[in-house]
C-alpha cells in the first residue's frame, strides 16, 4: 500500500476513505457484504495478469498451470457446496452469468416467463431496457395482491398461455422463500427449462439457512459478492445434461478471458461457506433480518409480506407518508445506507418508490445480533420519520451519534 500510496496519492486516499466510510456507517444493503481479507488478498494478486481462455487442460495460451489449479479448486469445491453436477465459475458478473442462460438455452424471439422488475425480478428477467427484453420475448408474473407473495397461480396460467422455453424464479426483492417444487412441476409439465437466479440467496443456501434449488433446476445462476460474502463476480451449476451447452455459453459465446484473480477469489470463498463458523453466519443474517423486519413493522414501517425469510425484508412507507427517495436521503445524512425500492404495486415513479429494501449481511458479519437490529429498526425510524437530507440537522447528528455507538462497538474490518 505504501507505493501506491507515494504513486497514486489520490486513489489511494480513496481506498482509505472507503474503507472509512464502511467502516463509519451502517451497510443495510441487502445486496452487498465485507468480503474476508483472505478473499480480497486473492482478487489483488498477480493471477490477475493471466490470460487463459478456455477451461482447465484446454486453454488457449500457454503458462496455465497454475491458475488451472486455483479454477479447479474453485469448481470442485463449488460443487461440492452445492451439491451440484457442474459448476462454471468463469462468469464475470450476476448478469454474465445470465446471459449464458440465454445463450445455451434460448434463440433471439423466444420467450422466457419471469418475475417482473417492479414485483422483485432483475434488468436481466426480460427489462426492455435490457439484452434480455431487447433480444428475447419475456412474459412477466407478479405478487398476488392480498399475500405480496408469488402470485403461482398467475405463473401457471402465463405458463400455460405462452409456452416458454425458460422459466425463470428469483429476483432483487424477494423476502419470501420460493416453491422450487411448484415451479420444477410446472416446467416438466411445458416442457421448459427450470432457471433460478438464486443471486441474492445463494449464500443462504451456502449455509443451509434455506432449502436449496439445485435439485430442482436446470440451471441455478448466481452473483459471489452477496450474502455469499465472496469477490465481486457471477458462476452457474447445473445438471450434468446442460454442462456443455452453458460452458460454450459462457466461453466462447459471451465472454473472453476468465479473470482468474476472480476465479482464484471465489475458491478461498466456497472454502470459507463450507465451514461451522459461516453456516452459524447465514442462519444468524435470516434470524437478524426477521427480527430487524418485524421490529420496523411495530414503528410503522411496514414489512411487505409481513416479514421476511431471508436476509431481506422491503418495507412499505405510506403510512408513515414518506416516500422511499426520502427515506433513503435521510438515512444517508444520519450514516444508514440503504436503498429506496418499489414494493408491489407501487404508485410512485421507481426513482422515487414507495418502499425501502434492508438487508442483514453486512451487519451479521460485522456481528452485529438481535438486540442491534432493535437499536437499527429505532434509528431508521428517528432517521426515516422525522429527519432531513441535511446531515446538519439536529435529528442527523442525533442519529448518527447511534450509528457511531454500534459501529465502533461492532467495527468492520476490525481484523487484517
Ligand atoms: N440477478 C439478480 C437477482 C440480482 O439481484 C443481480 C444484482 O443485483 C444480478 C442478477 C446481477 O448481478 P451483477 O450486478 O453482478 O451483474
Amino acid at each position: 500500500f505504501g507505493a501506491l500510496e507515494s504513486f497514486d496519492p489520490e486513489i489511494a486516499g480513496v481506498l482509505v476513505s472507503e474503507l472509512d466510510r464502511i467502516r463509519g456507517g451502517l451497510q443495510l444493503i441487502a445486496s452487498e457484504n465485507m468480503s474476508s481479507p483472505e478473499v480480497l488478498t486473492a482478487l489483488g494478486s498477480t493471477l490477475s495478469n493471466k490470460y487463459a481462455e478456455g477451461y482447465p487442460g484446454r486453454r488457449y495460451y500457454g503458462g496455465c498451470s497454475e491458475v488451472d489449479k486455483a479454477e479447479t479448486l474453485a469448481i470442485d469445491r463449488c460443487k461440492a457446496l452445492f451439491d451440484a453436477d457442474h459448476a462454471n465459475v468463469q462468469p464475470h458478473s450476476g448478469a454474465s452469468a445470465n446471459q449464458a442462460v440465454y445463450g445455451a438455452f434460448m434463440q433471439p424471439g423466444d420467450t422466457i416467463l419471469a418475475m417482473a422488475l417492479p414485483m422483485g425480478g432483475h434488468l436481466t428477467h426480460g427489462t426492455k431496457v435490457s439484452f434480455s427484453g431487447k433480444w428475447f420475448n419475456a412474459v412477466h408474473y407478479g405478487v398476488d395482491k392480498q399475500t405480496e407473495d408469488i402470485d403461482y397461480a398467475e405463473v401457471e396460467r402465463l405458463a400455460k398461455e405462452h409456452q416458454p422455453k425458460v422459466i425463470l424464479a428469483g429476483g432483487s426483492a424477494i423476502p419470501r422463500l420460493i416453491d422450487f417444487e411448484f415451479f420444477r412441476k410446472l416446467a416438466d409439465e411445458i416442457g421448459a427449462i427450470f432457471w433460478v437466479d438464486a443471486a441474492h440467496f445463494i449464500g443462504l443456501v451456502a449455509g443451509k439457512a434455506i432449502p436449496s434449488p439445485v435439485p430442482h433446476a436446470d440451471v441455478v445462476t448466481f452473483t459471489t459478492h452477496k450474502v455469499l460474502r465472496g469477490p465481486r463476480s457471477g458462476a452457474l451449476v447445473c445438471k450434468e445434461e446442460h454442462a456443455a451447452k452453458l460452458d460454450k455459453a459462457v466461453f466462447p459465446m459471451m465472454q473472453g478471458g476468465p479473470q482468474m484473480h476472480t476465479i482464484a477469489a471465489k475458491a478461498v470463498n466456497f472454502k470459507e461457506c463450507a465451514t461451522p463458523d459461516y453456516q452459524d453466519y447465514a442462519k444468524r443474517v435470516v434470524e437478524n433480518a426477521s427480527v430487524l423486519a418485524t421490529a420496523l413493522g411495530e414503528k410503522g414501517i411496514r414489512p411487505t409480506t409481513g416479514g421476511t425469510d431471508t436476509h431481506l425484508s422491503l418495507h412499505d412507507l405510506q403510512g408513515v407518508g414518506v416516500t422511499g427517495a426520502d427515506a433513503e436521503a435521510r438515512s444517508d445524512a444520519a450514516g444508514i445506507v440503504l436503498n429506496k425500492n418499489a414494493i408491489p404495486f407501487d404508485p410512485q415513479k421507481p426513482n422515487i418508490a414507495s418502499g425501502i429494501r434492508v438487508g442483514t449481511p453486512c451487519v451479521t458479519t460485522q456481528g452485529m445480533g438481535t438486540d442491534e437490529m432493535r437499536e437499527i429498526a429505532e434509528l431508521i425510524a428517528k432517521a426515516v420519520t422525522q429527519g432531513d437530507a441535511d446531515p446538519d440537522h439536529a435529528v442527523s447528528k442525533e442519529v448518527r451519534a447511534g450509528v457511531t455507538d454500534l459501529v465502533t462497538r461492532f467495527p468492520a474490518y476490525s481484523r487484517g
